[in-house]
């Protein structure tokens, strides 16, 4: 994921603007300047051909991006501009005004050490109940869901299957009961399920602040780990874990690099856990209709991918009234942490989706992203959010 690596392929961006509807900066700035085709032309003339000098007007612009992959997703010339913007801060950390040094060893210090992390965040869990943390994070767990579920859990009947679960940094730390309703599904469809020691953060967070390499050491130390596990898939619930697995951590080594071979043989084991279990719902099913729910889909879900979308599995497996949302793919304006960067551009973001979500009068949200629905719930605290595997839980246990 060098700059250099992209430099033909940002060269073929054909300044169409297919992307700027997908783009949520625009949306609410509403100015060129946000636009991807101006953000890949700065950096080719800032940063490869440097024909201009850095300033902070172009760091600003490289850095007000939420890298929701919009304009990745719907560009008619297949350019990666999420991952040129990411390339871009990373070089920018040369330059003065790029990412604090300082600030990338230390988050990436917490990160890549699941200890300390696991540290930090009962720290964190115990000043944000006495008021002493900042109060734009989620609440963090006292009880992390690895503290709560670990080692091989055995289904009370005859195993079928054999899976190991990747629970992400979201479910862990603060929403563990996602993890807890992924595993309870699985062991009622009679699956056996690994909670595989030592994993780690998947590198998002490192990537989304330009450093790469410290997202290519956490991606290399899951990798080891889940290729070491005998078992016939390996499942994740959080779309952003999803996308870095299978999309972005395999760009950020060498083809020759070793590591590819058990990258390959992990990747083709992943799967997305909603939709393992929708293919195996004839097992334990029970449906309870639950009211209505609507539904925002995560912008780090690959919309390209076959098969059922979250909300008819839900319907299939729940057979709870759907509320569609007139734009159920748009960003919330989270951006991952961005929302701790810009607020008040996150927040027009997020009152664009609030809007439609309270048009529905939808009984509960569901998102399969733990920082959408961290951030979406901030903004409509009397609304219901949870993740899709913790609705159709009440229906299959
Ligand atoms: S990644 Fe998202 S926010 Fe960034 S330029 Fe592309 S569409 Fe806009
Ligand atoms: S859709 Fe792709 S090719 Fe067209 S302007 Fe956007 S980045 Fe460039």
């Amino acid at each position: 994921m060098k700059l250099e690596d992209y430099k033909d392929i940002s060269a073929r961006c054909s300044q169409c603007n297919f992307c700027q509807a997908a783009c949520p900066v625009f949306r609410s700035k509403g100015s060129e300047n946000w636009l991807a085709r101006n953000r890949l032309n700065l950096i080719r003339e800032v940063l490869i051909e440097k024909t201009m000098e850095p300033t902070p007007r172009f760091t600003e612009i490289l850095e007000t991006c939420l890298l929701c992959t919009g304009c990745t997703q719907s560009c008619s010339s297949m350019v990666p501009v999420d991952e040129i913007i990411i390339a871009a801060r990373s070089r920018m950390a040369e330059y003065a005004g790029g990412v604090s040094s300082l600030k990338k060893k230390l988050f990436s210090g917490v990160i890549k050490n699941s200890s300390a992390m696991n540290l930090m965040v009962k720290a964190g869990a115990v000043a944000q109940k006495f008021g002493m943390a900042p109060g734009n994070l989620p609440q963090m767990s006292s009880k992390p869901f690895f503290s709560r579920r670990s080692g091989t859990l055995k289904p009370d009947g005859t195993a079928e299957a054999r899976v190991a679960y990747y629970a992400g940094c979201g479910t862990n730390f603060f929403y563990p009961e996602t993890g807890e309703a992924a595993t309870d599904i699985l062991l009622k469809m009679n699956t056996e399920v690994i909670i595989p020691e030592g994993l780690t953060c998947c590198g998002i967070p490192l990537l989304s602040e330009g450093d790469i390499e410290g997202a290519a050491e956490v991606f290399r130390k899951n990798i080891e780990i889940l290729a070491s596990i005998e078992c016939d898939k390996i499942l994740m619930e959080c779309t952003s874990c999803i996308m870095m697995f299978m999309k972005k951590g395999p760009k950020l080594f060498a083809a020759d690099d070793p590591v590819m071979e058990k990258v390959k043989a992990v990747n083709a084991k992943i799967e997305n856990a909603l939709t393992y279990i929708y293919q195996k719902k004839n097992s334990g099913i029970n449906k309870k209709a639950q009211g209505s729910f609507t539904c925002h889909v995560p912008c780090h879900l690959n919309k390209s991918g076959k098969g059922p979308g979250t909300a008819e599995i839900l319907q299939a497996l729940t057979g709870a009234e759907y509320r569609e949302l007139d734009e159920p793919e748009s960003c919330c304006g989270a951006g991952g942490a961005y929302y701790m960067k810009d607020k008040e551009l996150s927040e027009t973001i997020r009152e664009i989706k609030l809007k439609d979500i309270r048009k529905r009068e939808a009984s509960v949200l569901v998102t399969e992203c733990p920082m959408c629905r961290y951030y979406i719930s901030r903004g409509i605290p009397e609304m219901e959010v949870m993740h899709p595997l913790e609705f159709i839980k009440v229906s299959m246990i």
